[in-house]
């Protein structure tokens, strides 16, 4: 089966195939639909010159992935970092796709970015990145085809400038272009915060299934960006969690009394990463995630939680705030070790994001918007409904979470493709 295009030769994408190849075996899916299920519609690469403050011109590339168009727009955050590649991109445009079909959202997947270290860059140049990057994508993306939103790297104000770029084309503001702008530009109440709101939601629920009460649970969080510090803030604050240990891409912290979230937050106002912050011991970060916690949160990068790890991992619950953080021979360990650690998927656990991402666009189309409390309370909503699907089949079936997530996803698009054709 798939015998996939060179363009996308990459780790991810490997692992996003093996992925789909253990789950189409499980539901029996015929060869004949196998292709058509995991190869990407679309897939673009765009050439971006812009102007370097010193004078000089630099090029960069962009991608965007559209991996399937049947159920209506695709839908997908941007990333921008140096790691950016196709197959990257085409396994997280995949992932987006089991996670829309999951939430039960009317979206393909879709993924875009830059092969760039945005901290490189001037704000100007960051601007004209932006802009030229959506420039170049125009004849592909439409708030009805594909819809933009942010991802690891990008921002609102990232999205603002998508948007107004699009705009600027149209002859008039069309907000709905993208998601996760600032409010007063069409953004959502709560979308920022979204994602990792998500996460605490759903490792409330995975604790409770377990019969565990949050407060004076451990945490351990690694990636402290938009996902991470909104998690571990929602549980440190609401729910009474312990945080032991943090981590971003320059420094990991680790402190088994607990760190004071107040003091990262205070650190962080005053400088660009962890590097420096006081408040807890400095740990090897791969250390870091192998010490004894309650709930471990990878909001970082994908394959982190992989072979080599995976036997050592002293937590009960494994919350996937990251897409792919965790490799298919990593899952094979977790599985054996069901009874000790709950694994709640990727495509379960993050998909706060494009589910208020879903909200914002339907708000900007119809120009009619809801306050935070009832994007939260529809937010829970949807989650809930998610993850009550996924622990019935793992149940019942008595499979992994992510076995039981993956095979309710992908039957949905299955399903929609018999049924519409060959077509899309
Ligand atoms: P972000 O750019 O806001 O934060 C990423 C954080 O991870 C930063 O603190 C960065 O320093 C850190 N990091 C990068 N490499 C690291 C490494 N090797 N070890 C430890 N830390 C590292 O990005 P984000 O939006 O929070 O996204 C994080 C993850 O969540 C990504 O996998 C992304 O695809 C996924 N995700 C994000 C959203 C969203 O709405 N933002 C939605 C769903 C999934």
């Amino acid at each position: 089966m798939f015998n996939p295009p060179a363009i996308y030769a990459d780790p991810a994408f490997d692992m996003a195939c093996e992925q789909f190849r253990l789950i189409a075996d499980y539901l029996n899916i015929d060869r004949n639909e196998r292709d058509r299920l995991l190869l990407p519609k679309r897939a673009v690469t765009v050439a971006l010159p812009i102007h370097r403050d010193d004078g000089s011109v630099s090029v960069f590339t962009g991608y965007r992935v559209q991996h399937h168009l049947t159920m209506g727009p695709t839908k997908g955050g941007t990333r921008f970092a140096p790691s950016v590649n196709m197959g990257e991109i085409a396994a997280l445009s995949i992932w987006m796709s089991w996670k829309c079909a999951l939430a039960g959202l009317p979206y393909g997947g879709a993924k875009g970015g830059i092969t760039v270290s945005p901290r490189d860059l001037s704000i100007r140049e960051l601007e004209a990145l932006s802009r030229r990057y959506m420039q170049e994508m125009i004849p592909f993306v439409g708030p009805h085809t594909d819809i933009m939103g942010p991802d690891m790297g990008t921002n609102e104000q990232v999205m603002a400038w998508f948007m107004d770029t699009y705009s600027s084309y149209a002859g008039r503001t069309v907000t709905e272009i993208v998601t996760g702008k600032p409010v007063y530009l069409g953004g959502s109440a709560g979308r920022r915060e979204s994602t990792g709101r998500g996460v605490a939601f759903l490792v409330e629920r995975a604790l409770d299934s377990l019969k565990i009460e949050p407060g004076g649970c451990t945490a351990i969080v690694q990636g402290y960006g938009n996902v991470g510090s909104v998690a571990a803030e929602s549980l440190y604050y609401k729910a009474g969690v312990k945080i032991v240990g943090l981590s971003d891409a320059y420094a990991a912290f680790y402190d088994p009394k607990g760190i004071d979230l107040s003091l990262v937050s205070a650190h962080l106002r005053k400088h660009p990463d962890l590097t420096g912050f006081q408040g807890a011991q400095v740990i090897d970060p791969e250390e870091m995630l192998i010490q004894p916690c309650d709930i471990l949160i990878p909001a970082a990068v994908d394959r982190v939680i992989n072979k080599e790890n995976a036997g050592k991992l002293k937590c009960r619950i494994l919350a996937e705030g990251a897409n792919g953080p965790t490799t298919p021979e990593a899952d094979e360990i977790l599985d054996q070790r069901w009874e000790e650690i709950l694994v709640v998927p990727d495509i379960l656990c993050n998909a706060g994001g494009v589910i208020v991402s879903y909200f914002e666009w339907v708000q900007d189309l119809q120009n009619f918007f809801w306050n935070e409390t009832e994007i939260a309370d529809r937010l829970f909503r949807i989650m809930e409904t998610a993850f009550s699907a996924v622990l019935k089949r793992a149940r019942t079936e008595k499979i992994s979470y992510r076995k039981a997530a993956l095979a309710i996803a992908v039957e949905k698009v299955q399903k929609a493709k018999q049924t519409r054709g060959l077509f899309p």
